[in-house]
C-alpha cells in the first residue's frame, strides 16, 4: 500500500479504480505567419467561438449546479475580455508575427506570472480559470470539438490539474472522487467539487504517478490522504468511516427545515458568514436561517487594481438578496485595511495596519467609494431583505457621519426614482472595547449589532490576531470577552434590538449555551458549521 498527502478541498470517502483525465493536449507549435491580419482575424473568431460556448456552458451549468455556482464561469469570461489579456496575445501575433496559438500559450504563460502573485488579482489562485480559457481556444483554434469524458464505469478521477469547466461537467455518478496533483483549495474547481460533493484531495505533487492507474485507490477527502491498492485493515476501516460520514449526513440531513430550538424551547437563529457570491449556494444547502455576515471586502479584494463597479456589486448582492427570499442578507461595507489589504487601494506607511486606517474610517475618508457601495447595496435591497452592517465602529461620530451618508444616497436614489426598500435596517459591528462602552448609545441609533470576537478579541487583549507566537493565548472565551458580551447584550436588549455574534467564537460548541443562556439573539457561522451547531442547539437541555 502507498498512502499519499494532499490538501482536502471536499470531505467524505471514496473507493474505486484510478483512471487519469485525459485532456488530449496538443503540442502548440511556433510558426511565422506571411499574412498578420488573417491571423488576427483567426484568433478574434476563435474568441468569439470560445465565448459562446462559455455561455452554452454557464446555461447548462445553472441547471445542474445552480446559478450561484454556474457563476463562476463569469471570471473566464473576464478573462476572454481582459484587454491585458488579450493584448498581450494580439501584440505576439502582430509584432513578431506569430501564428495565434504559440501566442495564446505565450501570452497567457506571461499573464499568469504577472497576476497570480498579486494580493488582490482576481487570477490569484484562480490561475486553472486562466488557463481553463486557455485551453479553449487553442482547442477551438485547432478546430477540435469539445472534448466528451466517455467513462463506462465509475473512477476515482486522478489529473495533473483539473480545469473548472472540466469539473463542472463530471458527472458525479460516474466519479467517485477527484485527486490532483496541483490546484489550490480556494480555486473554483474545488468549489464544483464541494458542491457536487465529491470526495476530492489535491496538491499530491508529483507523488501521484501514471502508473497508478487502474489500480483501486480509497481518497480520504477528511484527512487529505490517498491510499493506492489499500491493504484489507486500512480497506475495512475506511468502508466505516464511509458509513458513519453517511449516518452524519443523514442526521444532519434531517435537521434541515427545523427549529434552532433547545429542548426547554428557547430559540436561536442560526446563519452564515460568506465573502463571495459562490458561498451562497453552499448557505442555502446548510439551510441557514439567513447571511449574518457578508463580508463584502472580498469583492475589493477580487477586483484587482480597479474599484468594482456599482454594477459589479449589484449583481452579486442582488443574487444574495433573491437567493435568499425573505431570509435577511446582512452586507457588512467594506471592511479594507488591516490584515485585508485590496489592489484597488494601496495603504503604505502604517506603522500598526490593524489599528490604523481600515474599515469604516477609509469609507467615511473615500466618500465616493463609500457612496457606489451603499448605491450598489440600496438597489439590491429591492430584491429582498438586506441590512447594512458597518464595520470597526469606534465612535458614535462614525455611526452618525456613516448613517448621513447612507441617507444623502437614499435621497439620490429617490430623485432619481430608483427602487430600494425604504426601511432598510443598519446595524454595527462591535469589534473594538470603545463600541462595547458605548452599546447602549449606538443602539439608540441603529436597528442591530453583531459581536465580532476576532477584532474584540485582538483589540481587548492587546494581542495580533494574526501572530503565530501569540496564536497559543489568543483567547476568545477569556472572561474579559465574555464579560464585554454580556455588557452588549444587555445594552442592546434595554433598547429592543437585536444581538448577533458572527466572530469565530460564534462556532464553538462550548459556548453555545451561554450565548443562548445570555439572550444572543443570532449566531452567525461559515455554512459548513451551521448543520453542526444547530443539531448542538437542539440536543441542549
Ligand atoms: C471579527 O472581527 O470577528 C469579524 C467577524 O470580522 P473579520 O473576521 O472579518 O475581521
Ligand atoms: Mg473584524
Amino acid at each position: 500500500m502507498i498512502t499519499l498527502t494532499g490538501k482536502k478541498i471536499s470531505e467524505g470517502i471514496a473507493i474505486g479504480r484510478l483512471a487519469f483525465f485525459k485532456r488530449g493536449a496538443r503540442e502548440v507549435r511556433r510558426i511565422y505567419v506571411e499574412d498578420v491580419r488573417k491571423e488576427l482575424a483567426r484568433f478574434q473568431k476563435a474568441c468569439e467561438k470560445a465565448a459562446a460556448e462559455l455561455q452554452d456552458l454557464y446555461t447548462a451549468m445553472t441547471k445542474e449546479i445552480g446559478e450561484v455556482n454556474a457563476s463562476m464561469f463569469e471570471m473566464q469570461q473576464m478573462v476572454l475580455n481582459d484587454t491585458e489579456f488579450l493584448d498581450g496575445i494580439t501584440g505576439i501575433i502582430k509584432e513578431q508575427r506569430l501564428n495565434a496559438d504559440y501566442a495564446v500559450k505565450e501570452a497567457t504563460n506571461r499573464f499568469i506570472e504577472k497576476y497570480a502573485s498579486r494580493d488582490a488579482s482576481y487570477v490569484r489562485g484562480h490561475e486553472a480559470d486562466v488557463r481553463d480559457v486557455e485551453s479553449r481556444i487553442l482547442r477551438v483554434l485547432a478546430r477540435i470539438r469539445k472534448e466528451k469524458m466517455l467513462i463506462d464505469e465509475p473512477v476515482i478521477m486522478a489529473a495533473r490539474e483539473l480545469y473548472p469547466s472540466e469539473a463542472a461537467q463530471l458527472e458525479s455518478s460516474k466519479v467517485l472522487g477527484i485527486v490532483t496533483m496541483f490546484g489550490t483549495i480556494n480555486s473554483h474547481t474545488a468549489t464544483i467539487a464541494r458542491t457536487k460533493e465529491i470526495p476530492s484531495v489535491i496538491g499530491t505533487g508529483e507523488a501521484l504517478k501514471k502508473e497508478y492507474e487502474g489500480k483501486m485507490v480509497i481518497i480520504d477527502g477528511f484527512e487529505g490522504r490517498i491510499y493506492i491498492e489499500p491493504d484489507q485493515t486500512t480497506l475495512s476501516r475506511m468502508q466505516e468511516k464511509k458509513r458513519t460520514a453517511l449516518r452524519k449526513t443523514e442526521t444532519l440531513e434531517r435537521l434541515k427545515g427545523k427549529e434552532n430550538v433547545t429542548q426547554s424551547g428557547q430559540k436561536i437563529d442560526v446563519c452564515a458568514n460568506i465573502g463571495a457570491k459562490d458561498e451562497i449556494e453552499s448557505v442555502l444547502r446548510n439551510d441557514s436561517n439567513g447571511i449574518g455576515l457578508f463580508r463584502s471586502e472580498f469583492i475589493y479584494m477580487e477586483s484587482g487594481t480597479r474599484f468594482p463597479t456599482e454594477e459589479q456589486q449589484f449583481q452579486i448582492y442582488k443574487l444574495a438578496a433573491e437567493s435568499m427570499g425573505a431570509k435577511r442578507v446582512v452586507i457588512r461595507t467594506a471592511d479594507i485595511g488591516g490584515e485585508k489589504s485590496v489592489d484597488c487601494l494601496e495603504i503604505t506607511g502604517e506603522n500598526n495596519p490593524a489599528m490604523g486606517y481600515r474599515g469604516i474610517r477609509v469609507s467615511l475618508d473615500k466618500e465616493e467609494m463609500f457612496k457606489i457601495q451603499l448605491r450598489a447595496i440600496l438597489r439590491a435591497s429591492a430584491f429582498g431583505s438586506i441590512a447594512i452592517m458597518f464595520p470597526m465602529i469606534s465612535s458614535m461620530e462614525e455611526v452618525l457621519a456613516a448613517k448621513s451618508i447612507l441617507e444623502k444616497v437614499k435621497q439620490d436614489l429617490r430623485n432619481e426614482k430608483t427602487l430600494f426598500d425604504e426601511s432598510v435596517k443598519t446595524g454595527v459591528m462591535i469589534e473594538t472595547p470603545a463600541a462595547v462602552m458605548i452599546s447602549g448609545e449606538l443602539a439608540r441609533e441603529v436597528d442591530f449589532f453583531s459581536i465580532g470576537t476576532n477584532d474584540l478579541t485582538q483589540f481587548t487583549l492587546g494581542m495580533d490576531r494574526t501572530n503565530r507566537r501569540t496564536a497559543g493565548n489568543f483567547n476568545s472565551k477569556h472572561p474579559a470577552l465574555i464579560k464585554m458580551i454580556r455588557i452588549v447584550t444587555n445594552n442592546v436588549h434595554l433598547e429592543g434590538k437585536r444581538i448577533s455574534i458572527c466572530g469565530d467564537l460564534a462556532a464553538d460548541l462550548s459556548m453555545t449555551e451561554q450565548f443562548i443562556n445570555m439572550g444572543i439573539d443570532e449566531l452567525s457561522v461559515a455554512p459548513s458549521q451551521i448543520l453542526p451547531l444547530r443539531k448542538h442547539i437542539r440536543e441542549l437541555k
